[in-house]
């Protein structure tokens, strides 16, 4: 069975409309005919600052969000990255391989740094993507179901990769990411222009374990644009396009159906069966996601379950990349 590999950072209390759309929901389709890996990505989490109660307190919270989710932890290997010392192991390894212009290059990064600030973008921030290629290679991952967002990582990933693998001889699987073309980027509902984001956070985020009332009132005062017919445009018209495809993805359907729904309606209609999909999907998914932290001993058992058969691959990978590399074995 083809290997998956995916991972969330614990940087929220809950997962948003893009992570969910875009991510948590293909890996929950993509564990019946693949062996998945899924992670919570702690150390990735500490990149931009942050508060050590906040970060054990998501940790498990976001484990518990993909539980909720459907992912099944007796088909997938669920998981969190510190527990797994290989993932750094293979990071400084990667990171040696690198180029700084290489790193440099990438979007996210840049645009993150630009948030901070020169002085308060950190050394992690700039490898982030050095540690993401290390998570995927690991596993020796086939895919990697991402949001679009993602594409250039995958793509470092991959280079990565191919160039220790002709370097020191064959030892890493390439990877490709798998980007569901409908939800491969949901835009923030304030400013549809920019990708839903945790850091970036604001009233255009909808989070899915937020207050159902707060979710309610977010979608309604999502920024629509000039005209009244419900038209799919995401040029434009990316307001309403986006609020279509937030619908076409609750209801199962495509956003020309909805537009053919909406034929003779207004936002107005729009947004209020906007909310009501939405709704039906983050009750149950906030229920079964507090049920779950309702037993912590439990979840961290399973977690570390998952933490040995992961690091069952991880160490194999590690082991094969010591060797090629010329480091001398430790006993
Ligand atoms: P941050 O802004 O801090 O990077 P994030 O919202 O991007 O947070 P991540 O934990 O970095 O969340 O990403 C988890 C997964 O969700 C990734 O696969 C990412 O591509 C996907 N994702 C994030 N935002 C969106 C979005 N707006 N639309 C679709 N997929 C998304
Ligand atoms: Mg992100």
């Amino acid at each position: 069975r083809p290997r998956v590999f995916s991972g969330m950072q614990p940087t929220a209390d809950s997962l948003h409309l893009g992570n969910y759309l875009g991510a948590l929901r293909q890996w929950v389709a993509l564990q019946d005919d693949h062996d998945a890996f899924y992670c919570v990505v702690d150390l990735h989490a500490i990149t931009a600052g942050h508060d050590p109660d906040d970060l054990r307190r998501r940790t498990r919270a976001v484990a518990a969000q993909y539980l909720a989710a459907g992912v099944d932890p007796e088909r997938s290997t669920l998981f969190v990255q510190s527990h797994a010392p290989e993932h750094a192991q293979l990071a400084w390894v990667l990171g040696c391989i690198t180029g700084f212009g290489e790193a440099s290059r990438m979007t996210q990064f840049k645009d993150k740094a630009a948030r901070q600030g020169t002085e308060g973008a950190t050394v992690g921030l700039f490898t982030y993507p050095v540690l993401q290629a290390a998570d995927i290679l690991l596993y020796q991952a086939d895919l990697v179901p991402v949001g679009e967002d993602q594409r250039q990582h995958i793509e470092l990933t991959r280079d990565l990769g191919g160039r220790f693998n002709s370097r020191f001889g064959e030892v890493f699987r390439l990877p490709q990411p798998h980007i569901a073309r409908a939800t491969a980027k949901i835009l923030d509902l304030q400013d549809p222009t920019a990708k839903m984001s945790k850091s970036i956070g604001g009233a255009g985020l909808v989070e899915l374990l937020d207050d159902p009332k707060r979710i309610e009132k977010r979608i309604k005062s999502a920024v629509t644009d000039t005209g009244r017919d419900v038209l799919y445009d995401p040029e434009g018209k990316p307001g309403v396009s986006n609020l279509m495809t937030i619908l076409a993805a609750f209801t199962g359907t495509t956003v020309e159906r909805v537009q053919d729904d909406f034929a003779g309606r207004g936002y107005g209609d729009l947004k209020k069966a906007v909310a009501e999909a939405v709704l039906a999907t983050a009750v149950p998914l906030a229920e079964r996601q507090r049920a779950l932290l309702e037993d912590p001993a439990e979840l961290d058992r399973l977690l570390a379950r998952g933490a040995e058969k992961a690091r069952a691959v991880a160490a194999g990978t590690l082991a094969a990349v010591y060797d090629r590399v010329g480091f001398v074995p430790a006993r």
